[in-house]
């Protein structure tokens, strides 16, 4: 039996209310003994939140004892406001950041660049590193991005990003594992090879996870349904088959030479923890490295 060696990080949101900040506050401290080699913080997601302050990015990266790394998007602000923003990061010694694009706002149609602002994620990638930053990385789609001609076209954006300077690419999560490992193959092909951390969503709804693919453009397969679709979310049965599922995949991705784990914690820690504990004490067990 040998053991494989699998970095993990997590990614948060910001909470909006006293009691959601409890429960992020329980959650960092439940996976604090991981080692996590970094936790990225969500902006203004979904239209959901406003990003985090340097201030309080640094006090969730020492709760959890892991670098903060905050989301900055091209719609957050001006080319202006996001170097002041940056330097408020780096001022408190947070030099990890994830460039993104953003998504248009509700009500709009379709995404238009702001006239002060980095019209897309490459352009912020580089004045990132041009400002700094130690470490950045970029988002890619192995279903391809919703506005993407089409996956040829979504790798080379991925390739611009990643001339502009990123280090790494984070990946939207997917749940067919054949088309994620036949995508990280594609990227190889073409040349790409940085660091890709491999988005893991845990279900924990199943009906709210269809809801929310439709809008990020990720893929809801049969089988996801066949297999969690008739039990009642929350229920332990739930619990466990999502546990399942998330740690069979995560087992195939380390298996096929992806051993960086991006973990969607959603400020949840229980399902996080149930799938990492089944890669540890699984057939082919994992070590954690930093
Ligand atoms: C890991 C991860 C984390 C995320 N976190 C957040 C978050 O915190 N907040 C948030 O709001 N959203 C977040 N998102 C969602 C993301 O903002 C959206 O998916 C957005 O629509 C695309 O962002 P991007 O950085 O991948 O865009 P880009 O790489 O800029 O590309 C998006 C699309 O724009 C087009 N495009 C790109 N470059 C050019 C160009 N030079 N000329 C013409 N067209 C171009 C292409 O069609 C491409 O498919 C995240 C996504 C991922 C994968």
């Amino acid at each position: 039996m040998t053991s494989d060696t699998v970095t993990l990080s997590f990614e948060i949101f910001p909470p909006k209310t006293p009691a959601a900040t409890a429960t992020l506050a329980e959650t960092l401290d439940a996976l604090a003994p991981l080692p996590v080699s970094f936790l990225s913080i969500t902006s203004g997601a979904g239209g959901g939140n406003a990003g985090a302050s340097a201030a309080t990015a640094a006090a969730y990266g020492s709760a959890i004892g892991a670098p903060p790394r905050p989301h900055l998007t091209c719609v957050q602000g001006s080319q202006e406001e996001l170097e002041e923003l940056v330097a408020s990061y780096l001022a408190l010694g947070i030099d990890r950041f994830v460039a993104l694009r953003g998504d248009a706002p509700v009500g709009m149609d379709s995404y238009e660049p702001r006239a002060d602002g980095f019209a897309y994620a490459d352009e912020l990638a580089r004045a990132l590193k041009a400002w700094g930053a130690e470490d950045v990385a970029v988002g890619a789609y192995p279903e391809t991005h919703p506005d993407a001609r089409d996956a040829a076209h979504c790798r080379d954006v991925l390739k611009r990003k990643l001339d502009a300077g990123a280090d790494r690419i984070l990946t939207q999560y997917c749940f067919d594992t054949d088309r994620l490992l036949r995508w990280a193959d594609e990227l190889r092909e073409d040349g790409i090879d940085a660091p890709i951390g491999v988005g893991i969503m845990p279900v924990h709804n199943y009906e709210q996870i269809k809801r929310f693919s439709e809008r990020c453009g990720a893929g809801v397969p049969a089988w996801l349904g066949e297999a969690l679709g008739d039990v009642a979310p929350g229920s332990p049965e739930a619990f466990e088959r999502a546990a399942e599922i998330g740690a069979e995949q995560c087992r195939r991705l380390v298996a096929a030479g992806l051993p960086h784990l991006h973990f969607y914690v959603l400020n949840r820690s229980a399902l996080t923890q149930a799938i990492l504990q089944r890669l540890e004490t699984g057939p082919v067990p994992v070590r954690w490295a930093a």
